[in-house]
């Protein structure tokens, strides 16, 4: 509940109609609501006869709605107390509060959508660059639901086959038809490993990455953060030690959600607020995907910076050296022997030389690679269906095996079969009230 220039109360369910006709006093008279249309007029309290607000509202029939039951939306104005009102009418006429997520349930238990979908719906919603959007849009699309369904015949398939000869063990096993399906699950297996392997880019344009920006204090770390934002957000003083809490903010670099975190400048201090945070910092650090270590090109590399280096030296670190608008004053020599793998980016954040190679740098290191990929759009993005893949891979070469030792057929068929299962997870096909419960609480209230 928000302010907002319009407010839309959604009701689902077969008391949509009743709900209507008890409220909703239309300017002209409706005999028969025609389903997707737009009416005018008021919501009108039953018990005192008051206006309560003016209204458009559409009502659309089962099963052409999203839900896939009766709907109702009523498009009030958007102020938290009107909303409240109609709300507390139109709980009053029979409909109870959704729970999260709850419409996009129902779309799923009606077929609407599959749960891959459903899943895709949250993430559109939550989608902080265009690159993670697309990939959302196309799973919603059913790009994933496609896949899946092809990969599930071929096992359906293959378990046909097994099941068939099942009967017939006692006659020896077929070494000709058994390698045909050693054939036939290699090449699922493979098919599965190639979309698994979409998982390592495709979990960063969902969940983006963490970068956190170190160094001692003064050397620019604050303004490189407002570089890469594009806004001026954390407050640059010349004082050192200033930024004492993190700042912590999503930015978009190569279509890649980035948490930046400036955090307060590390140095040996007796200060105590300074210490804890310099605890929370190592705290911070450590769970950083990308570490930016940032020097000051216009001093020399002092101690402090030194351990800075060797404290993130088995990290995915980028060596920043700022102020390069000043005189050149750091020696290389000496860093370069302290981090002979980083390769030193020098920018000066005061002018916003080097900044795009820096962002730059930032998307080669999460990507592990140069080229922005643009072009699949069937990328697995979700760990629940990485975690389904895996143990559908794993089953299935299990099953395999099996085969290939000349097991009896019902030792792999009994793999098969949870591999297929393991598969129509993904989409909902056999899945537990628990799974749905975690994966609708995500939602929002009234999608
Ligand atoms: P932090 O303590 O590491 O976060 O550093 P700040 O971003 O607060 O910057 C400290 C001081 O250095 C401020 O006075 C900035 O204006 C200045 N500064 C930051 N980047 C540059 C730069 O590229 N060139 C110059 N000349 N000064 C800079």
């Amino acid at each position: 509940m928000g302010v907002g220039g319009l407010g839309i109360i959604r009701v689902s369910g077969p008391k949509s109609e009743k709900i209507v006709r008890k409220l909703f006093k239309p300017r002209k008279r409706v005999d028969n609501f025609i389903t997707h249309h737009l009416y005018h007029g008021e919501i009108v309290s039953p018990e005192t006869g008051a206006t309560l607000d003016e209204v458009l509202l559409a009502f659309m029939r089962k099963p052409h709605s999203y839900t896939g039951e009766d709907t109702l939306e009523i498009n009030c104005h958007g102020g938290p107390l009107i909303l409240q009102t109609v709300l507390t009418e139109v709980s009053k006429a029979g409909a109870r509060l959704a729970e999260p997520g709850e419409f996009t349930r129902r779309a799923f238990l009606n077929n609407r959508l599959d749960l891959s979908q459903a899943e895709a719906v949250i993430d559109m919603i939550t989608a902080k660059t265009d690159r993670g959007l697309e990939l959302a849009v196309s799973h919603l699309q059913g790009k994933l639901t496609g896949k899946i369904e092809t990969l599930r015949t071929s096992v359906i398939d293959v378990l046909a086959i097994l099941e068939a000869s099942i009967d017939f063990s006692e006659e020896g096993a077929d070494v000709e038809q058994n390698s045909e399906i050693s054939k036939r699950i290699q090449a699922v297996v493979d098919d599965l490993h190639a979309m698994l392997a979409t998982y390592e880019q495709g979990k960063i344009y969902r969940y983006g990455i963490n970068a956190v920006i170190t160094g001692r204090p003064n050397v620019g770390k604050s303004s490189i953060l407002n570089r890469l934002l594009g806004e001026k957000r954390a407050i640059v003083t010349h004082i050192p030690g200033t930024t004492r809490d993190f700042i912590e903010e999503f930015t978009d670099i190569g279509s890649i959600p980035v948490r930046l975190t400036d955090t307060a400048g590390i140095r040996r201090s007796d200060d105590i607020i300074e210490q804890e945070s310099i605890a929370l910092v190592r705290e911070k650090l450590s769970s950083a995907d990308i570490v930016l270590i940032v020097l000051d090109g216009s001093e020399d590399l002092t101690e402090e910076d030194a351990g800075i280096i060797e404290e993130n030296r088995e990290r995915k670190a980028l060596l920043v050296i700022n102020k390069t608008d000043l005189p050149h004053v750091i020696n290389i020599q000496k860093f370069h022997q302290l981090a002979p793998d980083l390769r030193p980016l020098w920018i000066s954040a005061k002018y916003g030389d080097g900044i795009p190679s820096l962002k730059e740098a930032i998307y080669t290191l999460a990507m592990k690679q140069d080229k922005e990929d643009h072009h699949s759009t069937m990328m697995i993005t979700n760990i629940r269906h990485k975690t389904a893949l895996e143990r559908a891979a794993t089953l299935l070469s299990q099953a395999k095996n099996s085969i290939v030792n000349g097991f009896s057929p019902e030792f792999p068929a009994l793999d098969v079969r949870e591999a297929l299962e393991s598969l129509e997870e993904i989409v909902g096909k056999t899945i537990n009230e628990d799974i749905l419960d975690r994966i609708f609480s995500n939602f929002c209230i009234g999608k």
